[in-house]
């Protein structure tokens, strides 16, 4: 495995969605390679400061009044664009490599 295939399979298997058959496969690249073994500790590192640091919602969210609108599951996904763009954004800055 190429270490650019198993740091992908490292952030999948951190959002807990890597498949066991590729676990075995990264487990065993990690045995031999200790650059994506550092890289999974950023990783680790990484996730921490940002379950440390997540969004409140701004006080004038009107979440109340949109479920009260009966609009739950349309308010749900918007919730859940809202924080996977923020995660996306918080990751990219967090784990762009150093490359000075
Ligand atoms: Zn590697």
């Amino acid at each position: 495995m190429r270490c650019n295939k198993a740091q992908e399979y490292l952030g999948l298997d951190l959002d807990g969605v890597l498949p066991p058959d590729a676990t075995v496969q990264l487990t065993s690249h990690l045995d031999g390679c200790s650059e994506c073994r550092e890289f999974r500790e950023d990783l680790l590192m990484g996730q921490r400061v940002l379950k440390a640091t997540e969004p409140e919602l701004p006080e004038n969210f009107d979440w109340k009044l949109q479920l009260r609108l009966n609009q739950r599951s349309g308010l749900e996904q918007h919730l859940n664009s809202h924080f996977q763009r923020y995660k996306y954004v918080s990751f990219s800055h967090y784990y762009t490599p150093d490359l000075s």
